[in-house]
């Protein structure tokens, strides 16, 4: 999946994404990139979220939307992203297909404030910053 969550500088937030879907999935199949709330949320208000990895955990999480929440409770972008990508791996531990289970979020909020977590390594985001310039930044990860 590939998304983009921007800030302008009026202080408006807008966001995308896009995605070829899980590997080897049923024709047919829906992931979470097309279904506002799982695969994409924003905010005006309060800030934008994007999840890339297992679409179905995403959906049954509400992810992203979940993430705009916490953040709207008052959560940081990072602190957020980690507690969705926690309440995913809690649903999920026990499953046999859990070593193949990858979930990420990256979020930013009204404040520009920005971060990501995803439930293994190798994670990374890139930050369009004109202010303090481009870089990439390693997701924090659980596992
Ligand atoms: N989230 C996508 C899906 O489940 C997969 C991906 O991250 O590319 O369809």
């Amino acid at each position: 999946t590939i998304s983009m969550l921007v800030l302008d500088e009026a202080g408006n937030i807008s966001g995308g994404c896009t995605t070829s879907g899980a590997a080897w999935k049923m024709h047919g199949r829906v992931g979470d990139s097309p279904i506002i709330g799982a695969g994409l949320f924003l905010d005006n208000e309060v800030g934008a979220a994007a999840a890339t990895g297992l679409g179905e955990a995403v959906i049954r999480t509400a992810g992203s939307a979940m993430v705009v929440e916490l953040m709207r409770q008052g959560k940081s972008p990072d602190e957020a992203c980690k507690e969705i990508v926690e309440r995913i791996y809690d649903k999920h531990k026990n499953h046999k297909d859990m070593e193949y289970l990858q979930v990420g979020f990256i979020a930013i909020n009204k404040n520009g404030e920005y971060g990501g977590y995803s439930l293994r390594s190798g994670f990374n985001y890139a930050v369009y910053d004109e202010d303090k310039g481009n870089r990439m930044e390693d997701a924090q990860f659980k596992m």
